[in-house]
Parts: C-alpha cells; structure tokens; sequence
C-alpha cells in the first residue's frame, strides 16, 4: 500500500472511527488532495461528506463547505466537534463578534472545515484568498441548476469563487443522476477539467416494499406497530394530509410532527430538530422536507403517495438506513394519485415530461419482477441477480394464465367504444350498478356481470398488468379512458394467450425476516440499554444522539461486548476521539454483560439454575469463571424478570439505604430523574457494585 493509502486509511479510522472507505470514497479523496476540480455523483446517504471531510484534516488551511440549509449547519459541525475536528458556521444567525473571531480562526490556520450558506458568502470576503483555503466543496451541488427540483437562486452566486480563485480546488457534489443537472453544475461552478465520479447507486439495506394503497391508514400504524421506537418519516402529497395523519398517529400514543412549507420558518425548524434529536419517533411531511439531513438512524421511509418521478423517490427513500443497517422503503401505490398528479401536470408548461417521468415511477410500482433492478436501470446501472431483498424477491409472483380474464376485461372496454375510465369497466365486471352505468344502460351489454367472481382490487390489479404489458393503455387527455392497443386485437378475436401475475395476498413487512444477523433477546436487552446510555449523553451535550454513535456502532457494541479500550477502539464508528470522551461509560455499561465469549447462550439463566440450587453469587462466580459483578448483573436481569423477587437475599438493608441515599442526593442536585447507575457507583467510592445497585433500584 503507498504511503497516502496507508495515511488515509488510519485518518478514517482514527478521527471517524470507519475501518473502510465505501465506493469511490477513497479516489475522491486522493484527487481531491492533488487538486483537481470534481463533480461527484454518489446516492442519498451513499457517503458523500467523508469525501471533503476527511481531506481538510490532513491539508493545512481551511475547506470551505458550501451547504444549502442554514438550519442544520449546527448540527454538521457537532457532528465534526464529537470526532474532534475544528470546523465552524458562519451564517446571519451568528453576532458580527462572533463572525468576527470565526474569520480570525480561519485566518488562523485554526479551523479545518468552515460552513457556509451560499446567502451568506457576503460575510466571509475576507478569507476568500487562495492563502487561507485548501478547497470548496460545494455540497448539494444540483440546486445551482434550474433544471434541479430544489432550485436555489443563490447558489448561482457561487461562480465568482471559481472566477477568482481558480488555484483553488473545488468538489462539487450531488445525489442527482439527470445528465442535464451535471452538465448544469459543471458550467455554472466553472469547474476546470473537472473529473467526474460517479458511484454505484445500490443501497443494499433498504427493503424495498411496495403494497397497493387499500386500507393504507391501517397499514402504516401496523407497520410502525411493528418497529418499536424507530424513526422513520411519512411522505404524503398535501399539506393537510400530513397533518390529518399525525393527528390520527398521535391519538394512538405516537410521537409524531409534522413538516411542510405552509409552516412558519420556525415550527419548520422545530419540527425537524425534534425529528432529530429523536423527541418524536415520526415526522409526517410533504417532500420539502429531508434536504440536508444527515440523521443516520431513520430506519424506515414511508411513501403515502405516490412520487412524482423516480429521481424524487429515490432521494427520499435513501433518508433511509445511513448508517448501512436494514432499514425499509414502504411505498402505497394507487391508481388515483397518478389521476391527481395528470391534473396537476395538466396546468404545467412541460406536462408532457413529468408525465413520462411519472409513468416510469407508476411501472416501478407495478412492477411484477425485481424492483431494484428496475431502479438501478433507471439510473444507467446493471444489476445483474435480482435484489433478494425488496417485496417481490421475497414473495415471488405466480403467473397464470389469464387469457380469459383479459378477454372479459378487453371486451368490456371495446363495448363502452372505449369511452369510460377504469373505474366504470370495473363496474360492468362486477355489475354494479353505479351512476354511470344506470345512466348509459350498461346493463344491457354482453359482458355485463362476467367477472363478478373477482374482488375491484383484483380487477385494477389485473388492468393494471394488461396497460403495462401494452394491451391498452390510459388515455389522459381524453378523461383517464381506456383505450385498446392493436395487441387486444390478438386476445380478442385470435386467442392470444396472456399470462398475467397474480395479486399478492400477503402485504405485509418483511421486516421480521430479513435481518442478516440473528439477533439474540440478549443483544436486544443490550442495544436498549446502550440506546438509552446515548440518549442521555446527547442530551448532556445538547447534540443529536445519531452524532454520538450511530445504531449501526450500537450493534456491533451489543455483539460484541468490548470490555477495554482496545477492543472498544476496534468498533466501526470509534475513532479516538469519540474513545476518550464516550469510552469509559460504554464500556462500564457493557461491562455488566461480560464479554462475548462468555455470553454464549443465555448465561444467566444459569446462574439461575445454580441460585435455585442453594449457590450464593461468590459461589456461582468461581464455579462459572465469572467475575461476582457479572453474576450480580445476572441477577438483576432475573429480577427484571421477575424470576426472582426476594432481594433481601443478595443485597443487606444497609446496602438498599446507601444506594437509596446517593441516588436521591444525585437527583437533588442535578435536578434531574437518574438514569445511569455510574454516578450511584461512583458516589458510593466503588464499593457496592453495579449488579448490586441494579437490583437494589429495581427493589
Ligand atoms: P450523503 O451526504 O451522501 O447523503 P453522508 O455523507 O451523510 O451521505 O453519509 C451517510 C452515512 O454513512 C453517515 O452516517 C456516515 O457516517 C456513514 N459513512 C460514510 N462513509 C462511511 C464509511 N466509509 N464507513 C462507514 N460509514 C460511513
Ligand atoms: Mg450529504
């Protein structure tokens, strides 16, 4: 390995505690610190900050960030301090003092990474010399394109850097794959033969899942029923059912908020640090929301509706599952979003294209065969093996022969003169005698009444198949009629056989099944604890709990049960830093599990065993091998689940009063309720241990 390969790969170990770069990650970096110009499309949540991060910790000035959202900046440069580099803001919520000295520190030397609005470049003139920066990253690259969804006329303002200092290094990055978009960014930037990284767009861990939109409110609280306590995001289409829907969450106990644009700036803001600093489980939102956020632990996306393109769905969905564990995309797909949506477009000056672009997303969620293969097409990439891990992987459908079918469906739309929608069709199939059909005697026709057997769901199911597969199709402009394509010619008069797939019965998550590691009740009890011991340091430290760890270093904790530093060091997610500062209350919480060799099986319910046979702790802990603290923190599990309950028996009336005591006098005087039992162990100068306190406060 060269010498920088070998500096590199310790650097993202010890300041960002990662054992490997991901994709390109590594490249970027090197063709970044030789000073080329870069345009670097990687997908949502794919890795793109490491690109420009890692770099400023090795060269000597400042990198100047250029990020969208004020809003979030605190939290990008928290997340920088908690791995122990200096970086800063600059943005009109800061005093001029305080600008002030943060200018001075970049002129310093004394700050690696500086982020900046690109409404806020006015503030920093005087730092804009090549003496001063290293490079500019300028993140969220597409909103300089009017072509992009998230145009911002200010990043516009953004040429003159490039113009002015054209020595200086500049990484332009997005998650947008639109040809037109890059090209967009490449000449506004004024990028000097910039080199182009574009990075694969598999992200793996999301389950995707798409479940027709029937009796969808039921759905989603099953859903979210069956993910205790993680976060996750609803996307609808309208304000009002963003705020109909948490309403209806929250009536059954669910945290929820609730984020769109009709919002003031600062219940926006409110929303979204709540989200964030996981005060609510769940944020209902319109697709204004998500930009920016770095929130590692969002386990699951939920499309109420359906999205408009694929581009938008795939940035939202990879809001998901940051951190590279298992985490679900659900989407709802119904006939009546694309209805709504034609009305939109209909009043838009490029109907045509969004119209296009919305039929590639409706057939995505038609789809009958592998939906990630249908996605990575879609953005230029061959997959060659189907997924294994979205809806139709899972459950394969089962193809029958459906030529019948067809016929009765083809028919009814050649006797109407295909002059009626889907929904009418369906009426005469199942004879139903619905306005329309009173009113135009569509009771008199032949197939009137043929495909009573069917459910309606079935029917769009199946008429669904017979427009993708090109038997006929919808016509938009003509009120949503059906219309037959010459291939129904086929079917109708030369009996063309159609094999059509059939409707899945079974629409619920896959979730349970699809984890890779099987994950023990044991590590399950440990990955909460350790949940709650980062909750309560992010609350100290005023920072959201994914900056502390993310959930994916939690499992790996709660596998591996580090007992020392070292071992602790070797967690991907510690680098130094987060060692010194976090490593001592981690391990000692940990320390109550022993370690992973000794957890096989469900070790304390051996020492239940022994306890039951007369044992005392000291007895078990020589005959076990284990320390007394182990057996103790046995034995406090066993009262967790009641199958002890006579806590005389191993912790003394005196010891009860003392942990009692220092308990109270710690919450007098932080004024808070205890949740941590070190400052009990602590107060009491070591001498009654964890197990010991734990079973006394579970007295
Ligand atoms: P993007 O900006 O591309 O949407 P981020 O830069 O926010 O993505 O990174 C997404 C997540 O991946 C973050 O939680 C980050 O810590 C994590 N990550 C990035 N690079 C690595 C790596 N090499 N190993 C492990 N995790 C990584
Ligand atoms: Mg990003």
């Amino acid at each position: 390995m060269s010498t920088l390969t070998n500096q590199l790969k310790s650097n993202l170990k010890e300041t960002f505690g990662f054992d490997h770069f991901r994709g390109l990650q590594e490249q970027i970096i090197k063709d970044l610190i030789q000073g080329n110009d870069q345009l670097v499309i990687m997908p949502t949540g794919g890795g793109k900050s490491i690109c420009y991060q890692l770099p400023a910790v090795i060269v000597e000035k400042t990198c100047l960030v250029i990020s969208p959202l004020i809003a979030l900046m605190k939290d990008q440069v928290d997340g920088l301090r908690a791995n122990g580099i200096h970086a800063g803001y600059i943005n009109s919520s800061l005093s001029p003092q305080e600008r002030e000295n943060t200018l001075h520190q970049v002129a310093d030397g004394n700050i690696k990474l500086l982020y900046l609005a690109p409404e806020s470049i006015g503030y920093v003139s005087s730092v804009l010399k090549k003496e001063y920066l290293s490079y500019i990253a300028v993140d969220e690259a597409h909103c300089i394109s009017a072509w992009g969804h998230d145009f911002r006329p200010a990043y516009k303002k953004l040429k003159f850097l490039k113009q002015s200092m054209p020595e200086v290094p500049m990484i332009a990055l997005t998650a947008t794959a639109d040809k037109a978009t890059q090209a967009d960014i490449v000449n506004e930037l004024g990028l000097i033969n910039p080199i182009t990284h574009l990075d694969s767009f598999n992200r793996e861990n999301i389950f995707l899942n798409v479940q027709p939109a029937h009796k969808r409110y039921d759905k989603i609280l099953k859903f979210i029923q069956s993910h205790p306590n993680e976060s996750g995001i609803i996307y609808c289409l309208s304000r009002k059912s963003t705020e109909k829907l948490s309403e209806k969450l929250t009536k059954e106990g669910l945290k929820v908020g609730v984020y769109h644009a009709g919002l003031e700036t600062d219940e926006r803001n409110a929303a979204q640090e709540a989200f964030i600093y996981d005060e609510v489980q769940i944020i209902c939102a319109t697709i204004a929301f998500g930009m920016g956020i770095d929130k590692s632990n969002v386990r699951w996306v939920i499309h109420y509706n359906l999205p408009k393109n694929i581009e938008s769905y795939y940035q939202e969905i990879g809001r998901a599952g940051r951190d590279g564990l298992p985490a679900e995309a659900l989407l709802f797909h119904s006939y009546g979003d694309i209805l709504t949506y034609s009305r939109f477009f209909e009043e838009s000056s490029n109907e045509e294209f969004q119209m296009a672009k919305l039929l590639r997303m409706k057939e995505y969620a038609d789809a009958v065969n592998c939906r990630r293969k249908i996605l990575l097409h879609y953005f230029g990439e061959l997959l060659e093996e189907n997924c294994g891990n979205c809806d139709v992987c899972k459950n394969p459908r089962k193809f029958i022969d459906a030529t019948v079918l067809a016929q009765k469906a083809l028919s009814a739309i050649a006797r109407v003169k295909e002059d009626e929608p889907m929904g009418v069709i369906i009426d005469i199939l199942k004879a139903t005698y619905s306005n329309e059909v009173k009113e135009m005697g569509y009771d008199q026709l032949k197939t009137f009444g043929v495909g009573r057997k069917l459910s309606k769901t079935d029917w769009q199911h199946y008429i669904t198949q017979l427009i993708n597969e090109g038997y006929c199709e919808i016509a938009f402009h003509e009120k949503n009629h059906l219309k037959l394509n010459p291939l129904a010619r086929e079917v109708l008069f030369n009996n063309k056989k159609v094999f059509l797939a059939e409707p899945q019965k079974k629409t619920f998550s896959e979730k349970k099944t699809q984890n890779v590691t099987q994950k023990t009740d044991n590590q399950e009890t440990i990955f909460s604890e350790l949940k709650k011991l980062r909750y309560q340091i992010a609350q100290q430290e005023d920072i959201p709990a994914y900056l502390v760890f993310n959930d994916a270093s939690l499992r790996e904790m709660a596998e591996k049960k580090p007992q020392n530093s070292a071992q602790f060091l070797g967690i991907n997610g510690v680098g130094l830093r987060k060692l010194e500062v976090y490593g001592d209350a981690f391990i000692n919480l940990l320390k109550n599990y022993g370690s992973s060799k000794k957890q096989k099986g469900e070790t304390y319910l051996i020492t239940y065993e022994h306890l039951i046979k007369g044992k005392s702790p000291q007895e078990i802990a020589q005959l076990r091998e284990l320390s007394e603290t182990t057996i103790y923190s046995h034995i406090a599990k066993l009262f967790e689940d009641k199958k002890l309950t006579a806590v005389e028996d191993f912790v003394s009336p005196d010891e009860i009063e003392q942990i009692k005591l220092a308990k109270e006098k710690i919450e007098t005087e932080t004024g808070e309720e205890l949740q941590q039992l070190k400052p009990i162990f602590l107060e009491l100068d070591e001498k009654i241990s964890y197990g010991k306190i734990r079973i006394a406060l579970n007295f």
